[in-house]
C-alpha cells in the first residue's frame, strides 16, 4: 500500500457542486501520495476551488493567492516547494489571465479538469510552469474521475448531474460548466450505495447546477428523472434523509412535486429560486416562466406536504428593474413566506448579455432595495423559527458547535440545531425538541 506522504489543502468556495469536487480532486490525488489538511502552511500543493457567482470573485480570488504566495516565497529555497493550482469557475472563466496576473499559480484547471491533476502536477515539478487545463473533454468528467475513496461522514453529497442550457442573461455558468449533463443512474446508486453501506452516511444531498432537470439513463438505457432516481435511493435501507439542490421552476415536474408527499425521506424543503417577482425582468433574465407558475409550483408542494419549507435566490437591482419590478419581488416572497432566502445586488458578470445593458441600476438605488428586501426575508425567516419552537424533529449530529460537548445538526427544513452536551452522538440521528429559536440557528434538547 501506498503511504501519504504529501499534504494538499483545498479550500471551496460558492456552491454544493464545488463541494463535492473538492472531495473528488482528493480522490483523484490519494494514489499519487496526497492526504487533504486544513492548512497552508504545512502543505505541499494548495488548491483554490473558486466560485464566480459573488461580486468581485475574481478579485477575491486574487486576494487570497497574494496571501499564498507568501507563504510559497518563504520556502523558495527550501526542498518543499508550495505548488498552487487554481480551479472551479473563476479558473474556467479568467483563464491566462491568471498566470498573468499572478505569474506564480502553477496550475489553472477548468471545472472538468481534475481527472488531469496528476499529470498536472508531474508536469509542474518537471519545471514546465505554467500548465492549463480548461477544455471540455468529449467525455464527461465523471466517468474519468477514480472510484470515490473518501469519506464524508454521516452526511454526504453527490453530484448528479452538471452544466445547464438555460442561459440566464446574468450568469456565467453555461461557459464555465458547459451544457448540461446527467450521470446514469447506475453509477449515482453505486456511489450512494458504497457511502451509505461503508463510509456511515445516513443523509444524502443530490448536487446539481440544475438538480431537478436530471434525465439520466437507467441501466436498459431508459431515460429516468429525479423524482424516479429518489424513489430508488430511498429503498436503501439506512440511507435516512434525502435533499436536492439548485432546482429551477422550469423543471419542477409533477411526479417530482409528488414525491415529496410519497416519500417520507425526502426532506420537507426545497431550495426553488425564481430571482425577481416580475414577468418584464423574469422575461429579461430569460428565467422561461412567470411569477404565477413560480406561485402554482409552491401551493402544488403545500397541498401535497403542508409543512415543506421554501427558500430562494433574488437578484436585486438587476438591468431596467423599475421600483415597481422591486415591489413586485417583495410581494412575491410575501406570499411564499420563505424560510430562509439569498439575496445579492445585481453585478455584472463579463461575457454575459445583461451585462452589455445600458440600462443598469444605480448603486445608491439596488443598496436601499437590497435593505428592504434583507428586512422582509428577515422577518420571514424569524417568523418561520417561530413555527419550530416546541416542535419535535429528527436531526443528524454531523458538526462539532463551537462550545464544548456541543454538536450540530441541521432540522428537516435547513435549519441549523445545535444540541448540548452531545458529543457521544456524533454522527448519529437523535431526536430533539426545539426549545429555543436565534435568527441563524435553533436549540434543541435531546428527547
Ligand atoms: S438556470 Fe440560469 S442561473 Fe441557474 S445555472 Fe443555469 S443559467 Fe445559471
Amino acid at each position: 500500500m501506498k503511504t501519504n506522504t504529501k499534504k494538499v489543502h483545498i479550500k471551496t468556495y460558492g456552491c454544493q457542486m464545488n463541494v463535492y469536487d473538492s472531495t473528488r480532486m482528493v480522490d483523484v490525488l490519494a494514489p499519487i501520495g496526497y492526504e487533504e489538511i486544513d492548512n497552508v502552511a504545512d502543505a505541499d500543493l494548495v488548491i483554490l476551488n473558486t466560485c464566480h457567482i459573488r461580486e468581485k470573485a475574481a478579485e477575491k480570488i486574487y486576494s487570497e493567492l497574494g496571501r499564498i504566495r507568501r507563504e510559497q516565497t518563504a520556502r523558495a529555497s527550501s526542498a518543499r516547494p508550495l505548488y498552487i493550482a487554481v480551479g472551479g469557475c473563476v479558473a474556467q472563466a479568467e483563464g491566462e489571465e491568471i498566470f498573468r496576473r499572478a505569474p506564480y499559480v502553477d496550475i489553472v484547471m477548468g471545472s472538468h479538469a481534475y481527472h488531469e491533476l496528476p499529470q498536472l502536477l508531474k508536469a509542474v515539478e518537471n519545471k514546465q510552469r505554467h500548465n492549463i487545463a480548461l477544455d471540455f473533454p468529449e467525455v464527461q468528467k465523471f466517468d474519468l474521475l477514480p472510484k470515490s475513496t473518501s469519506t464524508q461522514g454521516s452526511s454526504a453529497f453527490v453530484a448528479v448531474q452538471e452544466g445547464c442550457d438555460k442561459f440566464c442573461t446574468f450568469c456565467v455558468v453555461p461557459y464555465t460548466r458547459g451544457a448540461e449533463y446527467s450521470r446514469p443512474a447506475a453509477d449515482i446508486m453505486r456511489e450512494v450505495r458504497d457511502l451509505v453501506e461503508n463510509k456511515g452516511a445516513i443523509e444524502l444531498t443530490l448536487v446539481g447546477q440544475n438538480v431537478n432537470a436530471y434525465h439520466g439513463n437507467d441501466e436498459s438505457g431508459n431515460p429516468i428523472s429525479l423524482a424516479q432516481l429518489i424513489t430508488s435511493l430511498a429503498e436503501i435501507n439506512d440511507l435516512q434523509a434525502i435533499r436536492y439542490i439548485t432546482s429551477h421552476p422550469r423543471d419542477m415536474q409533477d411526479d417530482l412535486i409528488q414525491a415529496h408527499g410519497d416519500i417520507p425521506k425526502l426532506m420537507p424543503y426545497l431550495h426553488l429560486p425564481i430571482q425577481a417577482g416580475s414577468d418584464a425582468i423574469l422575461k429579461a433574465m430569460n428565467r422561461g416562466h412567470k411569477a404565477s407558475d413560480y406561485l402554482e409550483i409552491i401551493d402544488k408542494l403545500r397541498k401535497i406536504r403542508p409543512d415543506i419549507a421554501f427558500s430562494s435566490d433574488f437578484i436585486i437591482g438587476f438591468p431596467g428593474e423599475t421600483e415597481e419590478d422591486f415591489q413586485a419581488t417583495l410581494a412575491l416572497s410575501e406570499s411564499v413566506g420563505y424560510s430562509s432566502a439569498y439575496c445579492f445586488k445585481y453585478s455584472p458578470r463579463p461575457g454575459t448579455p445583461a451585462a452589455e445593458r445600458e440600462d443598469q441600476v444605480p448603486e445608491d438605488v439596488k443598496e436601499d432595495r437590497l435593505k428592504r428586501m434583507q428586512i422582509a426575508l428577515n422577518r420571514q425567516r424569524d417568523d418561520f423559527n417561530q413555527l419550530c419552537l416546541g416542535k419535535e424533529m429528527d436531526i443528524i449530529l454531523d458538526r462539532k458547535g463551537k462550545r464544548t460537548n456541543q454538536l450540530i445538526g441541521r432540522s428537516p427544513y435547513m435549519q441549523a440545531v445545535h444540541v448540548d452536551n452531545s458529543t457521544d452522538l456524533f454522527g448519529k440521528k437523535v431526536r430533539v425538541r426545539i426549545s429555543e429559536v436565534h435568527p441563524m440557528s435553533l436549540k434543541g434538547e435531546v428527547i
